[in-house]
């Protein structure tokens, strides 16, 4: 590919495609997906090398307009199942298979709305995120521990901070 073919095909791309494409991507998914693995999906899906600058300004207008979640504790984005919900939002991330369950909870935000408000704080916006095993690992018996850490247990073994 010469370097006026790369820039034909560079304008050929309108600049609505990333943003859907990512968007579709992350659906099919259904699960969080970090940056450098969706620049791989998103340039193998576009047959075309996207640059990370590109993934972030796509990232930051869908998480703009409230289609994709960031999930901070594992450093991944989300297509949300609400979007366009405000309130306080709950993520529940396994820790032993790395799902991530997003619920909206009416209670945990009227809580926390009530408890900012104690405070004089004004809430943009909520995020609780939750570390434990989801009901299949816990199903399966694979559940670390049932009680609270001790000083005399061993440090916790390194987590994945990052997913794929
Ligand atoms: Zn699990």
């Amino acid at each position: 590919m010469t370097l006026r073919s790369a820039t034909r095909d560079r304008r050929r791309l309108p600049a609505a495609a990333l943003p859907a494409t990512l968007l579709e991507l992350l659906r099919q998914a259904g699960r969080p997906v970090g940056a450098y693995a969706l620049l791989q999906m998103l340039s193998a899906k576009l047959e075309r090398r996207i640059s990370p600058h590109s993934l972030y300004r796509a990232l930051g207008r869908l998480t703009g307009q409230g289609l994709v979640v960031r999930v901070e504790r594992r450093d991944c984005y989300l297509a949300t199942r609400h979007p366009g919900i405000a309130g306080a939002r709950l993520f529940l991330i396994c820790g032993i298979c790395d799902a991530v369950e997003e619920k909206l909870s009416p209670r945990l935000d009227a809580q926390l709305a009530g408890e900012a408000r104690a405070s004089g704080f004004q809430v943009q916006s909520s995020v609780v995120e939750v570390e434990g095993a989801c009901r299949s690992c816990a199903d399966h018996g694979q559940l670390a521990t049932t009680r609270p850490p001790t000083q005399a247990d061993p440090p916790p073994r390194p987590r994945r901070l990052v997913c794929s």
